[in-house]
């Protein structure tokens, strides 16, 4: 699957949402979380629709090493690598999912408890 008519995310990287866009990298987007939970906050997208990252790890198992180090290299420019970083994938409902297309969601700039809420 390539696009949803419908899913927010897919609607964000055509454009039809405005976002914080932080990086471009082929078929990924990088923008700034609407709601940040931390002073850096970025979602890491595919701008191919996939529900979550299992299926994009079925679907594009290089896109989601492309996601990886598209977050890394965020982490990077938001000088949060050196100190460090989280990378969030929730996934279904339950873990707190509300946007059905993959996302990371890149966290830093504060220290981030464990276990998780
Ligand atoms: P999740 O709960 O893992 O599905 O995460 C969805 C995230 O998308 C939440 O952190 C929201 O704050 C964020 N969000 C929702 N709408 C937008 C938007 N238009 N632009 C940026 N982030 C958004
Ligand atoms: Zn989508």
């Amino acid at each position: 699957m390539t696009a949803a008519a419908d899913c927010l995310f897919c609607k964000v990287a055509r454009g039809e949402i405005p976002a914080g866009v932080v990086k471009r990298a082929g078929r990924l987007l990088a923008f700034r979380d609407i709601n940040p939970q931390a002073p850096t906050h970025v979602l890491v997208v595919s701008r191919d629709h996939h529900d979550d990252i299992a299926a994009l790890a079925d679907a594009d198992p290089a896109a989601l090493t492309d996601l990886v180090q598209t977050a890394a290299a965020v982490a990077a420019d938001e000088g949060v690598a050196a100190s460090g970083y989280r990378l969030v994938f929730n996934s279904g409902r339950s873990a707190g999912q509300v946007v059905f297309h993959v996302h990371a969601h890149l966290l830093g700039g504060r220290g981030l408890g464990w276990p998780p809420g």
